[in-house]
């Protein structure tokens, strides 16, 4: 869910997705197990029943609003991936169909951040109460939007919801929920909100569309002002910092003030920098330099499903940019060795290959990117043959760009995603 215009069904130059890729007759090696890391298939509930069918091994599948969050949780109760050994073990036995095909993730996505109220450090001292008062919530919205909404689309929005009792029910929800992640969440300053329903819309709407979404309406002037985009996305940062989870992060035209928003959570925590003239001296036994502090954290960084007991942190132990689109400079920032998160890269057909131009931003990108960081999503709203081609693609073009072969190129990126979904 990351397309520019803040239009989900991804209507813009789709010429990738078109028929224009170049025909392989080669076979592609799908048991060797293509993990998506980003998708929303329960914007399209009829289409679940497939991902048994499907040739992709598993899908991280994103919540995003109050809408999804149950039908998240309803579809890891019948495919949930149970570990990092069943999932190891299904590579060696290729001969069972497996049934454990997804991971969870829980979050709030910034495109409906306006509909929180943080209500542990409110900016709009929102006093809440059912159904809420015309007052409250135009308070509200004042603080959170801008422009300031007019009375007629101010009716049109829904009644704020706590920040705390979100965070409290992902909690809950994650605490149930082993394998599960923190997303979809992240920053966004290009979108803009949708125009309320008008009757004609509403009659004609696909019932068969999980509600809460844009339905290819029209778009507002209105936007969610950035402090409070941050303010959502640092719970949601603390809360998997909390329980040691991977986070998946959408960032559109805001590379900056998100790369702010997580150093600000990791500052105090940075790793201490070996000089390469000190590894030699410790390599030689000349001097034991004994590690600071924080190597404890970073050896238990591996969350939850390790032996050793994770130790709460103010920020997650690793962090996926999905369909990345920033320059390979913002890339590098990333891969500062002080950093005590691992920050993995996800390319997408549907934002990175979506136009030419995008396109040739995506080779300087994946150049740039180091291979055991490179992890490969649809970002699609329906599962089924549209998620596998798209998939197969991303991952034909992943290997091109980097000179892989497909054997190679899909052991690596799988390997990939094991590391940052199991630490
Ligand atoms: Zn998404």
């Amino acid at each position: 869910m990351c397309s520019p215009t803040g239009d989900e069904t991804h209507q813009h130059d789709e010429h990738n997705r078109e028929g224009t890729e170049a025909q392989h007759t080669d076979v592609f090696p799908w048991h060797l197990g293509v993990c998506d890391a980003h998708c929303h298939p329960t914007d399209t509930m009829s289409s679940i029943a497939s991902i048994s069918g499907m040739h992709a091994r598993v899908l991280t599948i994103m919540a995003t609003r109050s809408q999804d969050q149950n039908l998240v949780s309803s579809v890891t109760a019948h495919y949930g991936v149970n570990g990092r050994n069943e999932l190891a073990t299904s590579f060696i036995d290729q001969t069972a169909q497996p049934s454990d095909k997804v991971v969870p993730a829980f979050g709030w996505h910034p495109w409906f951040s306006y509909q929180l109220y943080d209500d542990a450090a409110d900016e709009t001292s929102y006093v809440p109460s059912e159904p809420a008062d015309v007052q409250q919530k135009a308070k509200h919205y004042t603080a959170v939007l801008s422009p300031a909404p007019d009375f007629e689309f101010l009716s049109s929005l829904p009644d704020p919801l706590p920040l705390s009792g979100f965070i409290s029910e992902t909690r809950d929800r994650l605490v149930g929920n082993p394998t599960a992640l923190v997303g979809e969440i992240g920053l966004d300053k290009a979108f803009r909100l949708p125009l309320g329903w008008n009757q004609t819309e509403k009659s004609e709407r696909d019932a068969g569309v999980t509600p809460g979404g844009r339905e290819g309406r029209m778009l507002s002037p209105y936007h969610v002002k950035m402090p409070h985009q941050v303010r959502i996305l640092k719970a949601q940062l603390r809360l998997a910092g909390e329980l040691g989870r991977p986070v998946s992060v959408h960032g559109v035209q805001a590379h900056g003030v998100l790369f702010d928003a997580l150093a600000s959570l990791w500052k105090g925590h940075e790793k201490e920098v070996v000089s390469r003239r000190k590894q030699r001296l410790v390599a030689q036994g000349a001097e034991d330099f004994s590690s600071s502090d924080d190597d404890d954290d970073w050896a238990s960084e591996k969350g939850p499903s390790d032996e050793k007991p994770y130790k709460p942190k103010p920020f997650p132990p690793r962090v996926c940019l999905h369909s990345f689109s920033g320059p390979p400079q913002m890339l590098q920032q990333y891969l500062n060795p002080a950093i005590p998160a691992r920050v993995y890269f996800s390319f997408s057909v549907v934002v990175n290959l979506s136009t030419h131009g995008l396109e040739s931003k995506f080779a300087d990108v994946t150049q740039a990117c180091p291979d055991d960081r490179i992890l490969v999503e649809s970002d699609l709203h329906t599962a089924g043959d549209e998620m596998d081609r798209l998939l197969e693609q991303i991952c034909r073009k992943v290997c091109d760009v980097k000179g892989w072969t497909l054997a190679e190129g899909l052991e690596r990126i799988r390997k990939n995603y094991e590391d940052f979904i199991f630490g």
